[in-house]
């Protein structure tokens, strides 16, 4: 069974790759298009109603500064991404990704989810990696290219597996990362390494931060984190037997098993604190729990 909806994972935009080189229908399509501003730190504009939205500008209103196309929607509306500081609008908010990502509607959540992903590449890389010489943006913003010997480079993605550890009596296992605050855990999470499989990462990352063997590691389900550049690829695994926890004390504070019913008394009573809806370590929690836990919405 895989997970079922994930706040970043929702997109429903043609991203219309194929028109990216195509600079006429590139420039037609900026002039009548919806533009999202982003700034360095992947903050947007939006509006606060009920829920919140994205406060789009005009091409003729917006900033300068690197744009990237994001794509059209079902009524052919074109989207771009300009990063930028932000400019003041009356009525308007800022606001960011952990913050609205889970409340927005499925075309915007996907629309800034792109944008803050792009804007954090190009605001780290500027420079061509081979020789140093400053780079020049093609492709509607998805390139950066050097002028000098020509090597491209495209958006850089880092690949992160997340993992929800169980025990033979489907206990689940949390932790506290080393810089958290007080009170907040979640699942395991790590970054890939260079010549690994997915299941090797799983199994690697769990026996390094607590120092269980894990077995049964099943894929369910993946989502953008482009905080700045990470895709988590969420997983379940189980810990046969009865193993000692051993913590990784630089990386991980504190970590024990709960049970479903432990796990929902602990939030109610504010022992534990999860971590938001628009994470998909929340969602690999509820797809254990086998419903929601209560609990933020924020992070
Ligand atoms: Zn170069």
């Amino acid at each position: 069974m895989s997970l079922g909806w994930l706040a970043l994972a929702r997109g429903t935009l043609d991203r219309v790759a194929e028109r990216r080189r195509d600079e006429d229908w590139v420039t037609a399509a900026w002039a009548g298009s919806y533009v999202l501003v982003v700034d360095e730190r992947g903050r947007v504009p939006v509006r606060l109603s009920e829920r919140p939205e994205l406060a789009f500008t005009s091409a003729r209103r917006a900033p300068a500064g690197e744009r990237v196309l994001l794509g059209v929607d079902e009524d052919k509306n074109a989207y771009f991404a300009v990063v930028a500081p932000l400019p003041e609008q009356e009525g308007v908010e800022v606001s960011d990704l952990r913050r609205i990502g889970a409340l927005l509607n499925d075309l915007e959540s996907s629309l800034v989810t792109h944008a803050v992903a792009m804007a954090a590449w190009h605001s780290t890389h500027r420079h061509c990696p081979r020789c140093g010489a400053p780079t020049k943006t093609v492709a509607a913003g998805h390139v950066r290219v050097c002028p000098e010997d020509g090597m491209e480079q495209y958006p850089r993605l880092d690949p992160a597996v997340i993992m929800l550890v169980v025990d033979d009596e489907d206990r689940a296992l949390l932790a506290r990362g080393a810089s958290w605050p007080e009170r907040r855990a979640s699942v395991l999470a790590g970054f890939m390494e260079p010549g690994e499989s997915l299941e090797q990462g799983v199994m690697r990352e769990v026996r390094e931060e607590v120092g269980l063997v894990v077995e049964d590691v099943r894929y369910l389900g993946s989502q953008p984190w482009p905080l700045p550049q990470s895709l988590m690829l969420g997983f379940t695994c189980r810990a046969a037997g009865v193993q000692e926890l051993r913590l990784e004390e630089s990386e991980i504070a504190d970590a024990r098993w709960y049970d479903r019913e432990e796990l929902r008394a602990a939030v109610l009573a504010g022992e534990l604190v999860l971590p938001g809806k628009v994470s998909i370590a929340r969602q690999l929690l509820e797809h254990w729990h086998g419903g929601e836990l209560p609990g933020s919405w924020g992070l």
